[in-house]
């Protein structure tokens, strides 16, 4: 077979290389971290509006130590020899049982006052991928998710469906309470007074409210974020995504945002890399973000970092959208960029001291 390909021109080639320079001068976002061998794993646990200074040492010291926690479950996975996608889903099934987080329990409640869960796993060898959402009954939806990769032919199932094929093939269920925290709640109760909409009932099993409510100084971007998300580069080379979320606090029925959408806020392939997002999901979807990043890089020749900080610090400002995104390239760089002012973040590779930050001006 004849093959068409020929080497591009010269001009084409310094004319790329050119605009790699251009947005290489541009980068604002913090170094990337590269390896070329062993394992690279990075999370995030959501990006918003975070201040230093009305962050209480106790809630950032939680953060930190769920965060570091997350890590050291990828990395025993790893380290032994577990495959990038078994990572993937056993850091975001942490996550998702930890109360801080809007992911499993913890997650933000619907309008309506309920958790409706979306959770997206893709696997870089294969660049097979599973989604779910609008889920309320599955303890863990990532493991939701991998099951309809692994044991359906689909790509996405959503509500009373997805609960049905999860049930059919032995993932744990959860009762509604399961989910509940009484901070998400009164965020959701903040957030309905601003709109002027009724506080509906609150769901069965929680019990009344407590009277005088706990306040609490925990995320103080309480009414959105906390989305949960990890990239992982394997030892054999291998790329996975997995992103886990409750969405926004109080969006309306059905709505279901970039975390299950494969490319907008979950994307995996050995060829290119692997992203995971957290932010306004509608900005996510219409930008296409994950792929957009992968494509960038494959397509334009650029870095995994400055492929990160086109599409968020650029297209997604422009756009006036908000959030950030974790990224591992095949040979195991690591990269974020948010234009939050912060993202509850962490990474390691193999054999390299962890970092974890929260604020902008950190590592
Ligand atoms: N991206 C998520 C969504 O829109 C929310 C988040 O990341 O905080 O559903």
């Amino acid at each position: 077979m004849t093959s068409h390909r020929r080497a591009p021109p010269a001009a084409i080639l310094l004319l790329s290389l050119a605009l790699a320079g251009c947005t290489a001068s541009r980068q604002v976002a913090p170094a990337a971290q590269a390896t070329t061998s062993g394992w690279a794993l990075a999370i995030h646990g959501g990006a918003g509006v975070m201040d230093r200074e009305t962050m209480s040492a106790d809630t950032q010291a939680a953060y930190r130590a769920a965060l570091q926690a997350a890590l050291d479950k990828g990395a025993s996975v790893l380290n032994q020899g577990g495959s990038a996608l078994d990572a993937a889903e056993n850091v975001v099934r942490t996550l998702e049982d930890d109360p801080l987080f809007n992911a499993g329990r913890g997650a933000v409640f619907t309008a309506a006052g309920r958790n409706e869960l979306d959770a997206a796993i893709m696997d870089g060898a294969t660049v097979k991928a599973g989604a779910v959402a609008g889920i309320t009954g599955t303890r863990n939806p990532i493991s939701l998710a991998r099951a309809v990769m692994e044991k359906s032919p689909h790509v996405m199932l959503i509500g009373a469906g997805a609960e049905t094929f999860g049930q059919q093939n032995g993932v744990e269920q959860a009762a509604p309470a399961w989910f509940f925290t009484e901070r998400r709640w009164q965020s959701l109760k903040r957030t309905l007074a601003e709109r002027g909409l009724p506080v509906p009932a609150r769901p069965p099993g929680v019990g009344p409210e407590p009277v005088p409510v706990a306040k609490t100084d925990q995320m103080p971007e309480d009414r959105k974020f906390g989305t949960v998300g990890v990239v992982v580069r394997d030892r054999a080379g291998h790329l996975a995504a997995a992103t886990s979320t409750g969405g926004t606090t109080a969006k309306l029925w059905g709505r279901v945002g970039d975390v299950p959408i494969i490319g907008a806020g979950t994307y995996a392939n050995d060829e290119s890399c692997a992203v995971s997002a957290t932010g306004t999901g509608e900005y996510f979807i219409r930008l296409g973000v994950a792929r957009e990043i992968c494509n960038l890089v494959t397509y334009k020749g650029l870095s995994l970092q400055q492929a990160a900080d086109e599409v968020i610090q650029k297209r997604l400002t422009a756009l006036g959208g908000d959030g950030g995104i974790i990224a591992v390239a095949p040979d195991g760089t690591l990269a974020w960029s948010f234009n939050t002012s912060g993202m509850y973040r962490a990474r390691q590779s193999e054999g390299q001291a962890p970092v974890i930050g929260i604020f902008r001006n950190e590592p």
